[in-house]
């Protein structure tokens, strides 16, 4: 493809991304050339690559198709020049990829810190379901950036829920929706930073007219302040400042404001006021999906990825709701995928991911441990339960008691009622039994151990 070429599909990208996204998006970034149905760019920075590569790709490589040009790739590699030259090169043709990251600030009102937002948490990327989605309609319309809908908006949830990822996505999308609103996303825990150092500075008149003088305030994970008096008084100031003069909050926390018990009751009521939604803990067609559209990141970067049937679906179903873990997982298994040059089956998975497959195993059931261990040893389960003394059936049963108390979180006297109302001390002897003849015999520590996987396939 000739230059002139990729001049030309500018042009039609210019109408169809806009033309301030084009301003600081595609005209910083330089044409290079195709080989091996790839197109190669030359961007200012790392960043700027990942960015454009997410937020635009798709839609240059529809334009590049449109214009008859064969790929079925971008890629972005950071401009050679030696950086000390950064700043000093003048001349027209490589002075744009310079200001990029101005352009970027610019973009966002000046006041935006790019960099404490992370280019991959956007809309797009966020994969929406039941346990989330009126969590993402509400970070939705406050992004849309429209009049002040619901003040504060509160998001929490567990760890690796998605909150910060639905509060870049706000922020991202409102630099784009309204360019010149400040917007200022920080973590509950720089907010504290920053104040003690105004304070250690004796320079809280700045602290508070820059935080007075932002149009969206985003504090993430407030529930780092909590029990912090000072830092919690400066901030429910703030809040109340902004909060009249029609200012959109959003705050994201781990629990719900009335669970957070060292939180200023003043500032749990204020947060009440607003809108506040919880992000549920995902279920398994959200996992699927996440797997999903994360899988297909994953092949951007291993190209010969290949996944049996039905391992996406044992990954959704065994590992926890936690979406970082669950990403981890997914990552972890690609990389050793390739690495290895196999193809990823039900066993590499199984191998590759033990640890984590372990530390999330799903719930196991006194009824499921008691046909286990009956499969095993080869008894019924109604002999297991019956007050029989017999030896081939004593040993199973004080096994399957001793997998009960380790692997469920049932009490003594619960598992004494399951195995046929034996007293909570029969139970504990047949726990300890087994304990005592696994220190002596390896044997039963390998039925434990088989016992334990049999349980968690
Ligand atoms: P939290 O702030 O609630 O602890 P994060 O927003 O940091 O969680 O999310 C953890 C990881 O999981 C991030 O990499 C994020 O991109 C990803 N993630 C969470 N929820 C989703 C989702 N619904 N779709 C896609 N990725 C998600
Ligand atoms: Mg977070």
């Amino acid at each position: 493809m000739k230059n002139e070429k990729w001049v030309d599909i500018c042009n039609d990208l210019q109408s169809a991304i806009g033309k301030n996204n084009f301003k600081s998006w595609i005209e910083p970034i330089t044409f290079d050339r195709i080989d091996a149905r790839t197109a190669h760019f030359r961007v200012p920075t790392n960043f700027f690559g990942t960015w454009v590569s997410q937020k635009f790709g798709d839609v240059i490589l529809r334009h590049l198709h449109g214009a008859g040009v064969v790929v079925d790739r971008l890629e972005f590699v950071v401009n050679a020049a030696p950086f000390d030259s950064v700043e000093t090169q003048t001349s027209a043709a490589s002075a744009a990829p310079q200001r990029a990251p101005q352009t970027a600030a610019a973009a966002s009102g000046a006041d935006l810190p790019i960099s404490n937002l992370n280019p991959a948490y956007t809309f797009d990327q966020f994969i929406v379901g039941k346990p989330n989605e009126l969590a993402h309609a509400a970070a939705r319309r406050v992004a849309e950036g429209g009049a002040v809908a619901f003040n504060p908006l509160f998001l929490y949830g567990g760890v690796g829920l998605g909150k910060t990822h639905l509060m870049h996505a706000i922020a991202w999308e409102l630099a784009q929706n309204k360019p010149d609103q400040r917007i200022h996303y920080l973590s509950a825990e720089q907010f504290m930073y920053r104040f003690v150092r105004a304070l250690r500075e004796k320079d809280t008149i700045s602290f508070k007219q820059m935080f007075r003088s932002v149009d969206v305030l985003m504090v993430d994970d407030v529930q780092f302040i909590a029990g912090k008096n000072s830092t919690q008084e400066e901030f429910f100031h703030t809040f109340n400042a902004l909060v009249e003069m029609g200012k959109q909050i959003i705050i994201s926390g781990d629990r719900a404001p009335v669970d957070m018990e060292d939180l200023d009751s003043r500032i749990a009521s204020r947060l009440q006021c607003g809108l506040v939604v919880d992000l549920h803990p995902t279920d398994y067609e959200l996992r699927l999906g996440i797997l999903q559209a994360k899988l297909e990141t994953q092949r951007l970067r291993y190209r010969h990825l290949k996944m049996a049937d039905g391992v996406l679906e044992f990954i959704a179903h065994r590992v926890s709701s936690n979406v970082r873990v669950l990403e981890g997982a997914l990552t972890r298994l690609c990389a050793f995928a390739d690495l290895v040059g196999a193809e990823i089956t039900l066993d590499l998975t199984q191998e590759c991911l033990s640890d984590i497959l372990r530390a999330t195993s799903r719930k196991v059931t006194m009824d499921e441990i008691i046909k286990k261990t009956c499969d095993y040893y080869k008894v019924r389960p109604a002999d297991l339960i019956s007050p029989n003394r017999a030896r081939n059936i004593v040993r199973p049963r004080q096994m399957a008691m001793y997998l009960c108390k380790k692997y469920t979180t049932r009490s003594l006297p619960e598992i004494g009622r399951k195995f046929g109302g034996r007293d909570h001390t029969t139970i504990l002897h047949g726990v300890r039994k087994i304990e005592e003849l696994m220190s002596m015999d390896s044997q039963f520590v390998e039925d434990a151990e088989l016992l334990r996987r049999l349980l968690e396939a």
